[in-house]
């Protein structure tokens, strides 16, 4: 039978395998990589020291522990980061050898009176707002026993208050899926406890990662090196954090509040908050917040100390930079004046009127530089690498700020993205519209260049000469004409390495040593992952019914023609689908007037087939599943869906 497990669980970034904890066959950074790391430390203002003592202002207590599952497995480990101590070694750009350190700032901090917050204790921060009486939490991290251990650590060293409110800032889950660590869903039925969002999100929180989720969650294992040994020829930071927790309980409780006028200001537990939604920036729903009692601004995630991403390199729909410029700037207005104290759920806060004005302002144009200049290129004819190329750095003044540089997003990969989101994926040069696909393009490539031993040579020579992104071309060609030629693998993965340990951008990095480590190791396999029945239970039928639509080979289905009436009967909803040149399409409330197929279950079966907590072809002959007409038409149907490769190659063929 057919499995429904949605195998992304929709969650793409967290339950990646545990670290590799073998020992490493990386390689030491080459002379050349040395030289060309240490001017870096020319070229920026490394004796600008104030973000390290904004990162350990109002530090309580430092976490440097373990995090266990209830299996006592590590779901996150402080302390695999203790070797980021002293001057950047060789093989890290120093730049992000700086955030690495900054981000390994880790514990309990006061923001400022009555405003606390957890870092270090996963990729994101959780924020803790004292209310009149309870805790107000604004993003409960990514997994339950993180959550809940940042939760105990603030209990130590203040008054155990319940939890009154839970705030999502966004639709991201390294910002909701611990939320069953801080509260139970049962005082949120009994209205013990509020869970506010901004509108759309319980929909965006699954719905961006199910289409696509299986190959984003693959590429979520390079961007967050979650493969990697950490390290420093390993994995030393993420950009945004240190890293994704591990064998770590993903969950969701649904918003009982919505927030969805442009701004709205409630009062929660005695606290007043100003909502400022901010639509289609970082994430599809995000918010941010004002606090006028404390004079505090939290920036969700949309202001935080690194280049953000327009386009993530784990994939997603691409980012509106301009609209992201336009909310910042609609912060500085409103809230420039009046705040005191800004912290975001990512990094550390800023302290100072003269200071936050200055850096949202920055973060505005930065976004701004990002949309206005790749059009200003785009219009002159320029093709995406060509602008990559051509706009090496932001304008002087603000690409000295710490806060500017490339750590998750990248100048490079950002404005590419622009391009993509307003010209596609054609560049306008005709040769370029009909490519020949990686390996027949690199067999000719070869046998143009004079055979392997040719290609190795000449890339040999450009490694030596420190040449390594044309290097790296060049042994593609021949990987992907001979994925098995040994030395063309080695060589490959010595010159990504290289330029991994080159990279100031975290998740540039980590897919560089990456793709070096599985070139050398081969792929892993793909190992049991923990679940995330909270959000298999958010999919609505329609998402659903989409992810069954991909999950087809149009051209072995081609020849059926299957009209289905499919009833839910829990939700008292309709869908009418049609199986027909090999697509399956939906109409929701609607019924075919002659159905092929007719059969109506509850939704809540269907979400626990998809836990694989019983079968389809079980439950549809104990009647659990209620067949009209057409069962052995559907369940061939089903029979026959396609399984995503979860562990699919990526830098070989
Ligand atoms: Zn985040």
């Amino acid at each position: 039978m057919p499995s429904f497990r949605l195998s992304a669980l929709a969650l793409a970034l967290v339950l990646s395998p545990v670290h590799a904890e073998q020992a490493s066959p990386a390689k030491p950074a080459t002379e050349i990589t040395r030289e060309r790391n240490q001017a870096w430390l020319q070229r920026l203002p490394f004796a600008d020291r104030a973000d390290f003592d904004a990162a350990s202002r109002g530090l309580i207590e430092p976490f440097t522990g373990v995090v266990e599952n209830a299996d006592g497995k590590p779901v996150w480990n402080r302390m695999a980061y203790n070797f980021l101590d002293g001057n950047a070694p060789a093989s890290v750009n120093p730049s992000l050898w700086r955030i690495a350190q900054l981000n390994n700032i880790a514990g309990l901090f006061e923001v400022r009176e009555r405003v606390y917050q957890i870092r270090g204790m996963d990729l994101s921060n959780m924020t803790l707002i004292e209310g009149d009486s309870g805790l107000i939490i604004i993003d409960p991290l990514i997994s339950t026993e993180t959550a809940r251990a940042g939760l105990e650590l603030y209990y130590k060293h203040r008054p155990r208050k319940p939890v009154v409110a839970v705030i999502y800032s966004h639709s991201h889950v390294d910002h909701f899926g611990g939320v069953r660590g801080v509260i139970d869903e049962a005082d949120v039925k009994a209205g013990k406890v509020k869970v506010i969002a901004p509108e759309g999100f319980y929909e965006h929180a699954v719905s961006e990662n199910v289409l696509a989720g299986p190959a984003m969650m693959r590429r979520a294992q390079y961007m967050y090196g979650a493969l990697l040994p950490r390290g420093e020829r390993g994995q030393v930071d993420s950009g945004l954090g240190k890293g994704t927790p591990s064998n770590a309980t993903v969950t969701l409780i649904a918003p009982t509040d919505l927030i969805a006028e442009p701004l709205e200001t409630h009062v929660v537990d005695g606290v007043e908050i100003e909502f400022q939604l901010t639509p289609g920036t970082e994430a599809p729903a995000e918010m941010n917040m004002y606090f006028p009692q404390f004079k505090t601004l939290c920036m969700a995630e949309n202001a935080t100390h690194t280049q953000h991403n327009v386009l993530t390199l784990r994939g997603a729909l691409v980012r509106d930079s301009k609209i992201w410029a336009h909310y910042l700037d609609d912060a500085l207005m409103r809230y420039g004046d009046k705040a005191e104290v800004l912290f975001a759920q990512h990094h550390w806060p800023t302290w100072g009127g003269g200071k936050i004005r200055e850096y949202l302002a920055d973060q505005r144009d930065m976004y701004a530089f990002l949309d206005s200049q790749t059009l200003r290129l785009i219009n002159q004819g320029l093709t995406p690498t060509e602008i990559a190329a051509k706009l090496q750095s932001l304008p002087p003044r603000l690409a000295s700020k710490w806060y500017s540089r490339d750590y998750y997003g990248s100048l490079s990969h950002n404005v590419r993205a622009v391009y993509q989101r307003y010209m596609g994926f054609y560049d306008g040069n005709p040769a370029n519209l009909d490519p020949l696909p990686p390996e027949d393009a690199g067999r000719r490539y070869v046998a143009a260049m004079g055979g392997a031993d040719a290609v190795l040579q000449t890339a040999r020579q450009a490694f030596a000469d420190g040449d390594y992104r044309w290097a790296a071309q060049l042994l593609n060609h021949l990987v992907f004409a001979e994925p098995d030629n040994a030395a063309a693998r080695q060589l490959q993965a010595d010159t990504l390495e290289q330029l991994g340990y080159q990279s100031e951008n975290a998740t540039w990095r980590n897919v560089y040593l990456s793709g070096a480590h599985e070139l050398r190791e081969g792929v892993a396999k793909s190992r049991a992952r923990y679940g995330a029945p909270d959000l298999v239970r958010a999919l609505t039928p329609s998402m659903f019914f989409d992810y069954l639509a991909v999950r087809i080979d149009a051209m072995k289905a081609a020849d059926e023609d299957l009209l289905i009436n499919w009833r839910f009967t829990d939700l008292d909803e309709d869908y009418a689908l049609t199986l027909r040149n090999g697509v399956l399409t939906q109409r929701k409330g609607s019924r075919h007037a002659k159905a092929d197929v007719d059969l109506s279950m509850t939704k809540a079966l269907l979400d626990r087939i998809a836990l694989k907590e019983t079968g389809f072809l079980k439950e549809a002959t104990i009647g659990g599943i209620e067949f009209e007409s057409g069962r052995f038409k559907l369940l061939k149907l089903l029979g026959g869906l396609e399984e995503a490769n979860p562990q699919f190659n990526l830098v070989t063929p």
